[in-house]
């Protein structure tokens, strides 16, 4: 019987913001690279908030990255030797990103690919939902309520307009559970220290 060389898989790690995707993109990446796996991850260009050449995540673990314009620019820039490929803020990228995974997992790659599954108003925030139902594994994230310390799988918006941007994005959302979300509230900005 004739092994099959390379079989490849997609997975996704959705949920909200704060809730450890990069985190568990970052941690899945980095042992690859110890085990020397030829390994590649990609972000948005839109993403350079922390660094343009790493993904960060809200803990600060890190890991080289990639910043490409759209799922094209993804595609041309994956090399042939390279095995698993991780993308970082999945939801940024155009929906032609389904049909990319699909080429690269049909060609033995091993995608991750982390992103939020639902916008601040609670939308689906494709293409992460397209690709979830076409991955083989799917993790979802949880994190902690600001709130009240449950289970938050929204991300709320808690600062109103750009012009505050000044904040940081960390400041203008919230993780919320399925009791404290409520996308129609709107806070008035915080005027308190800023501290990023
Ligand atoms: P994501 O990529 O999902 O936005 P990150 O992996 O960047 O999340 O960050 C996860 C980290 O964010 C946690 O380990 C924790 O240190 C921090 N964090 C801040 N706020 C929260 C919260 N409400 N719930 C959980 N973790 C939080
Ligand atoms: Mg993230
Ligand atoms: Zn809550």
């Amino acid at each position: 019987m004739q092994r099959r060389a390379e079989q490849g898989w997609v997975e996704v790690i959705a949920g909200p913001m704060f809730s450890g995707k990069s985190e568990e993109l970052i941690r899945r990446v980095t042992r690859y690279g110890i085990a020397r796996i030829p390994v590649q991850t990609f972000k948005p260009a839109i993403d350079t908030r922390y660094s343009a050449t790493e993904v960060v995540s809200h803990s600060n673990l890190s890991a080289a990255a990639t910043a490409v314009a759209d799922s094209a620019e993804l595609l041309r820039s994956v090399e042939d030797r390279t095995v698993v490929v991780g993308i970082d803020e999945g939801q940024f990228f155009d929906e032609g990103l389904v049909e990319v995974v699909e080429l690269l997992a049909g060609a033995g790659k091993q995608l991750i690919i982390a992103g939020l599954d639902l916008d601040y108003l609670g939308r689906p925030f494709e293409p992460i939902p397209a690709l979830m139902l076409r991955a083989e594994y799917v993790m979802k994230t949880l994190a902690v309520c600001h709130r009240c310390g449950g289970p938050g799988l929204f991300t709320q918006r808690v600062i109103a307009g750009d012009d505050l941007v000044v904040l940081g994005a960390t400041d203008a959302y919230e993780a919320r559970c399925r009791r404290c979300y409520d996308p129609t509230e709107i806070e008035q900005p915080k005027l308190t220290a800023v501290d990023q």
